[in-house]
């Protein structure tokens, strides 16, 4: 194999800035540097910026442009929306907040906070192919219930969950309703009146954007208590001078993602799907989640008697980047608890290998990436002490 052949399979983690997005960012480090906040030209020229940037994205997923908040990340607007809510809604009285067994490290991490204050946190968990079904949501609403979050699609499994029908429930039942977007902004169609949606977190790096920069879309009306208190900016709910060239950059991923929405689910449909058909005549592999019902870009599979670490590692010594897990939490050997949730044993999901493809994958390199798979289980097969 070639020694200086790099493969990226990584690009649910994150994703390189696209060249168009980079060109539409370059004036606002240095020429167009001013802070929105500020009265003069400069000030007014960022302010213009920012404004066309919320307009952009607002248009894409079907809200008002005053209802999209830019925040520093994904992390930060799940935290927002969560937090936010709870600390914003029935003061004095007792609540409850739904989610999922299979949400990001943000939303878990934010539920455990509420929870040791008090908040009672259900968690609705999903079949074997990593599906929430909605009559389960339905059942845990209660007269104390004040928010339903929930992953539009897994960043570990891809599968895509049916937010529209929840989004139908929790509407009627006068529940407000979040959805951490970040696997499917520009990936997917997303209209927030259509689907009923509140809340919704997005990230710009998982779309050909810049890192640090997410948003909250923030339905009008919806009550939401700040984390980040400062100098009034975006609406006073999110305190900072606001990062520009981040923010341009983000709305521009944003266009050309929803542009190239059709062409490039298509395309890379196709490839992941070839990719699945060549994995699974691997003995002893199977794949993690839905078939059918999962993001273009996502692939997940376990393998007996391997594990997941060591085949990563051997894979990336052929130049190739896959994940283990969650990317963001992959620094830490436990098992994924997404794939504990779709029913895997710990054996299984240390197993457990996710390979995402993008904008730049190309066939050679799904073939290329076989070849090493097929070579590197079958070292470490004949060397494992799992069989
Ligand atoms: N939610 C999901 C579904 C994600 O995939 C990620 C990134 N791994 C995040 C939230 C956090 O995004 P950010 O890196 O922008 O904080």
């Amino acid at each position: 194999m070639n020694k200086n052949k790099k493969v990226y399979l990584d690009y649910n983690a994150t994703t390189p800035v696209d060249p168009l997005v980079q060109k539409a960012m370059n004036p606002y480090f240095n020429k167009r540097f001013g802070n929105t906040m500020s009265l003069h030209y400069w000030g007014q020229e960022a302010k213009i910026a920012l404004d066309e940037s919320r307009q952009t994205i607002a248009k894409i997923i079907g809200a008002k442009s005053e209802e999209v908040i830019f925040t520093g990340s994904a992390t930060e607007s799940n935290n927002l929306a969560i937090k936010g809510v709870a600390l914003a809604n029935n003061p004095n009285d007792q609540k409850q907040i739904i989610t999922t067994t299979i949400e990001h490290p943000s939303v878990i991490e934010s539920m455990g906070w509420l929870k040791e204050r008090g908040v009672e946190i259900a968690k609705v968990g999903v079949d074997s192919s990593g599906l929430v079904n909605s009559l389960e949501i339905e059942k845990a609403i209660k007269k104390e219930t004040i928010l339903v979050s929930i992953i539009h699609a897994s960043n570990e499994i891809g599968v895509i969950q049916p937010i529209k029908e929840i989004g139908r429930l929790c509407r009627d039942r006068g529940v407000y309703f979040h959805i951490d977007a970040t696997q499917t902004l520009g990936k997917l169609p997303i209209d927030v009146e259509e689907m009923n949606i509140d809340l919704l977190t997005a990230s710009a790096h998982k779309i050909y954007g810049p890192k640090g920069v997410g948003l909250l879309f923030r339905r009008r009306g919806v009550k939401i208590t700040p984390l980040l208190h400062g100098g009034g900016q975006e609406q006073k709910i999110r305190g900072g001078t606001v990062n520009t060239a981040g923010v341009v950059g983000f709305a521009k991923a944003s266009e050309i993602a929803a542009n190239l929405m059709e062409e490039e689910n298509k395309r890379i449909t196709q490839l992941r799907d070839e990719l699945i058909g060549e994995v699974l005549k691997i003995k002893g592999a199977y794949l993690n989640g839905h078939p059918q019902k999962r993001i273009a870009t996502n692939a997940n599979f376990w393998f007996s008697f391997l594990e997941g670490e060591s085949l990563a590692i051997l894979l990336s010594l052929k130049g190739i980047a896959v994940s283990t897990g969650s990317a963001c939490s992959s620094d830490k050997l436990q098992a994924s608890p997404v794939l504990l949730a779709i029913g895997l044993n710990h054996s299984q999901a240390h197993g457990s290998l996710r390979v995402s493809l993008g904008r730049w994958t190309t066939r050679e390199e799904i073939n290329y990436f076989i070849k090493a798979l097929i070579q590197s289980i079958n070292q470490l097969r004949k060397t494992s002490p799992l069989k």
